[in-house]
């Protein structure tokens, strides 16, 4: 067993989370010294590296920023802060400037304009792209290349984070434990400023689209240090993950419907154009309840892209077309059969202009925070954009570093495949996980109803109490969890991603965001 000192110093700047978010941070902060914590290599078990969509950005001939948010704002069900809209859109291009500057392969035409995608929702062509639908595994590999390269960035590879650490009202950096190690004393790594960019919560579903990791571990830290949390009722569903019964489930872009694909049952009804006059286009969330309708009702339901794209499916889309044949599945001369799946959460740690959090010292970027871009329904590929843009604005809002470089590795820390690789079967099989996840996929997911609500939160009561070992990694699920739920529960209509069976219509009274803390929620709780 490696032995080292419990307590380490970040030297500057923590990032907890090495997605888009957490790495794009670091090289905006660079050189000043960030310390970047990642549980697996980088690239592993972050959602960025699996968003197959792309970028939003009003680039094209004839597009505007202002058009970008009004598309953001009719998305997200009344509830987008309009300043936020504005300006996020105003500083795209400028970001995908850098992710372009960093090494980003973005698809281009002959005289070297990108090439832009379609997707639901976007009144223009908007969606900056790589090779058709590998933007995220692109975008990551671009940037970890260039964090490599920036000796101002510690990446520390195996170390999960369970706590954030206080001293004074202040975060002062965080309590974590190599992947694996379930034992040891947790190890605290101090810091001049700690920011979460450790992703959103669609694993806390049974059926997601999310890595295996991204379990609202962010969302529930935070929670437990006092933050005060938005939204967090908003979890999108994607309608088309791959249903072959892999967990998680693989998806099958929007951008597949974007080219005319369509959804049919398996009398081969189609049914989406007697539902929305967009059809298969309609909002995400009307999409998702279309499907789960058809499912409820017994039937199965497909995606047939073969009069659309017949065989140009291999090389337009090669990630989908990889999965299906991985899943035994012809894409070509069958159909895609499809299922909806947890996939984005527009909720989390509510972060002001400047990405700072309601606890000083605590910063928060990425699917963790809620800056009120989503509103109840998070437009297609917003979200990538929306990382990178509070990134940049974090770096800037940091103050107070000093330059400097080559950082000393932390002695005794590293990724260990085997026991990095056991570690996370465990975790995955672990009963009480699968118990959480279950009630979330039953009780608080694409339609929702007091009556299932509040059974939700007493059986996740439970489960806190009676887990074998009731650890803070657990801890931080079932504080996510709760979250979702009570505040599912007090909101009393239907908007967005939110869909109530019994409040099936909006209502004025709650065009507003959710602001809640965690003994809120653990009041909403005892009282169910
Ligand atoms: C299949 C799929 C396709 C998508 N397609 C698109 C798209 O085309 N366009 C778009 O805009 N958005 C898309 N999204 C959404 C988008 O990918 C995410 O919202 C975005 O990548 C979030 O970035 P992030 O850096 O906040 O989180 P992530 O990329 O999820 O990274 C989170 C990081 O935190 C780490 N972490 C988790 N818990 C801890 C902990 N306790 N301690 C330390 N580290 C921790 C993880 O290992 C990971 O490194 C898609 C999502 C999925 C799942």
């Amino acid at each position: 067993m490696t032995t080292f000192d419990n307590t380490l110093n970040a030297d500057g700047a923590l990032i907890v989370g090495a997605g888009l978010a957490g790495l794009f941070t670091a090289l905006k902060l660079a050189p000043r010294p960030v310390t970047v914590l990642s549980p697996k290599p980088l690239g592993m078990g972050a959602s960025s590296a699996w968003a197959q969509g792309g970028v939003a950005a009003a680039i094209g001939a004839g597009d505007s920023p202002r058009a970008h948010a009004q598309d953001t704002e009719m998305a997200g069900a009344g509830i987008v802060d309009h300043g936020t809209a504005e300006g996020v859109t105003a500083e795209a291009v400028a970001r995908i400037e850098d992710l372009a500057r960093w090494g980003t392969p973005f698809d281009r035409d002959d005289f070297g304009n990108f090439e832009l995608g379609r997707e639901a929702a976007h009144s223009a062509n908007r969606i900056v792209k790589v090779e058709g639908d590998r933007a995220g595994w692109a975008i990551m590999q671009a940037i970890i290349a260039q964090v490599r390269r920036t000796p101002s960035i510690r990446v520390v590879e195996g170390i999960t984070a369970l706590s954030l650490a206080r001293d004074n009202g202040r975060i002062v950096g965080i309590y974590g434990r190599r992947l694996g190690d379930r034992y040891s004393e947790p190890i605290f790594i101090r810091a001049r400023a700690t920011i979460l960019a450790a992703g959103g919560l669609g694993g806390l579903y049974a059926v997601t689209t999310n890595p295996p990791g991204v379990r609202g571990h962010a969302m529930g830290m935070a929670a437990r240090a006092g933050a005060i949390i938005a939204d967090p009722e908003f979890v999108q569903f994607h309608p088309t993950a791959i249903a072959t019964g892999a967990d998680p489930a693989p998806l099958a872009t929007e951008a597949l419907r974007g080219e005319g694909a369509i959804l049919v049952n398996d009398l081969g009804e189609r049914f989406m154009p007697a539902i929305h006059p967009d059809a298969e286009l309609a909002p995400r969330d009307i999409v998702a309840r279309a499907n789960f309708r058809q499912i409820q009702s017994g039937r199965q339901v497909f995606l047939d892209t073969r009069a659309a794209l017949g065989d140009t499916i291999l090389n337009r889309f090669p990630t989908v077309s990889r999965y299906c044949r991985e899943a035994g599945i012809d894409p070509v001369n069958g159909m895609i059969p499809v299922t909806p799946a947890a996939h984005f959460h527009m909720g989390g740690v509510k972060v002001d202009e400047r990405g700072r959090s309601s606890l000083p010292g605590l910063w928060v970027c990425g699917e963790a925070s809620c800056t009120g871009l989503h509103g109840a329904n998070r437009l297609a590929s917003n979200s990538l954009l929306e990382a990178v843009v509070y990134g940049a604005r974090i770096a800037e809002d940091i103050g107070g570093l000093e330059p400097q470089r080559d950082l000393a590795p932390f002695k005794g820390i590293e990724w260990n495949e085997a026991e990095g690789n056991q570690a996370e079967t465990v975790l995955r099989n672990t009963v009480a996980v699968q118990d959480l996840r279950r009630v979330m996929s039953d009780l608080v997911g694409v339609e929702r109803d007091a009556q299932g609500l509040r059974e939700a939160l007493r059986r996740i009561a439970h489960l806190e109490v009676s887990a074998e070992q009731v650890t803070s990694a657990y801890l931080n699920m079932t504080t996510s969890a709760t979250l979702v739920a009570a505040a599912a529960l007090k909101r009393n209509e239907s908007r967005g991603g939110h869909f109530r069976t019994d409040f099936p219509e909006p209502s004025e009274r709650w065009e507003h965001h959710t602001e809640m803390t965690l003994d809120e929620a653990l009041a909403i709780r005892a009282g169910a």
